[in-house]
């Protein structure tokens, strides 16, 4: 499958589901790259200002809103979840788990401040049958340096982890440097590819340095806290009926168009385990929900599409066929849940802040689709083909 376009080569854009994540795609730092300067980023959301504006819904939310502190980042920083609603049906939605992809922090912000503090029948609804945890910021360290990847030697992983000393650093551990980024003075991990849908996996030497199409290790502190966030709502739920990830992607075309992408969309991260394609994943099979992942896209592109005549409506489908079982979306789909991935145009380090406003409306504009949907029942009745009627990315 050809994941990069040329536009998004031209952007310089990493994707969720690229396998280009080494340096050989990332040339060395050049006087004349060095000159590169990024857009400014100061609309978007800050670690300071989060605390500060979660701190400010909670006490204004009359009761509606809990925000915790569920672990910190490898830096120290603090990881939040904002809970909002009662219900039995529970949604998790997490933001920025690459740092440098900010839309998703602002739009879940606004939402839960929605949806805590308006007292329409709509929001109301909302909180009386579903019950939303939020991750808005999920890896602030890296969202600190504007960057995909946390903050975080292989050192301190051997360290907390020593029976992993001699084993070689993962295939997902960054050092290099480029016009961007320099991860040889602060490494990182990419987050996104250290889940495991085993959530009770502790790291075996064997299993390293591993590869894309290999679970995760759970070896940094944001996505151990991801997970045990995912584990307690289980416990106390049964299951997490939803979770959804707001990432970002290059700019790309409608399929047969020159509409420019708002957002993509998928529900499909790994091979299906009921399939010869996944049956490494076949202790899976059961719990699995392919329909219902499908059926919440639709949710967010009808919603969309209600939007009328506007950008708003240029909405694709990201690439289908993949198997990364280490990414959140793709172990919590093993473990259960229906799952979105929102792709966002444009990121950040060379897309800036434009269109900031429009993105973040497209973005609450898809979720509340879902949202609403999941509350009222009526996803099940949505068509599971439609999924496939949403029109593909230009790739
Ligand atoms: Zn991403």
């Amino acid at each position: 499958m050809k994941l990069i376009g040329k536009v998004a080569l031209l952007s310089g854009a990493i994707l969720l589901g690229a396998g280009a994540l080494s340096p050989a795609v990332n040339p060395p730092l050049t006087s004349e790259a060095a000159e590169i300067k990024k857009p400014p980023v100061s609309g978007f959301i800050s670690h300071d200002e989060l605390t500060r504006e979660l701190t400010q819904i909670e006490r204004t939310s009359n009761g509606n809103v809990q925000v915790e502190v569920a672990g910190y980042s490898n830096q120290g920083r603090e990881i939040y979840t904002a809970t909002v609603g009662t219900g039995d049906k529970v949604v998790l939605i997490q933001s920025e788990i690459h740092g440098n992809e900010k839309v998703g922090t602002k739009a879940l912000l606004d939402m839960v401040k929605k949806i805590g503090k308006n007292n329409s029948p709509e929001m109301r609804q909302l909180r009386e049958e579903l019950t939303i945890v939020a991750i808005p910021m999920m890896n602030p360290d890296g969202s600190e340096l504007n960057r995909r990847g946390n903050e975080m030697t292989w050192e301190e992983v051997i360290e907390e982890f020593p029976q992993l000393e001699g084993a070689q650093p993962t295939w997902n551990y960054y050092t290099y440097v480029n016009q961007y980024w320099d991860y040889a003075s602060q490494p990182g991990f990419d987050v996104n590819r250290d889940f495991n849908p085993n959530l009770d996996y502790v790291p075996q030497p064997q299993d390293f340095p591993g590869n894309s199409s290999q679970a995760g290790w759970f070896i940094t502190p944001e996505s151990q806290t991801v997970r045990d966030v995912y584990k307690n709502l289980q416990e106390q739920f049964g299951t997490v009926d939803v979770f959804i990830d707001l990432h970002h992607q290059g700019e790309y075309v409608i399929e047969g168009t020159d509409d420019p992408v708002t957002l993509s969309l998928s529900g499909l991260f790994v091979p299906n385990p009921s399939t010869p394609e996944g049956e490494k994943y076949r202790q899976y099979a059961d719990q699995y929900n392919e329909e219902f992942s499908k059926q919440l896209n639709v949710a967010a592109y009808n919603a969309l599409q209600e939007m009328g005549n506007s950008p708003f409506g240029n909405i694709s489908l990201y690439p289908q066929g993949l198997d990364l079982p280490g990414t959140a979306l793709g172990t919590f789909a093993l473990n259960g849940s229906g799952t979105v991935l929102f792709e966002i145009t444009g990121q950040t380090q060379n897309f800036g802040q434009k269109k900031m406003g429009q993105l973040t409306k497209a973005v609450e504009t898809g979720v509340l689709g879902i949202l609403n949907s999941v509350a009222t029942g009526e996803v099940h009745e949505l068509d599971v083909e439609d999924y496939d009627e949403i029109p593909l990315t230009e790739r």
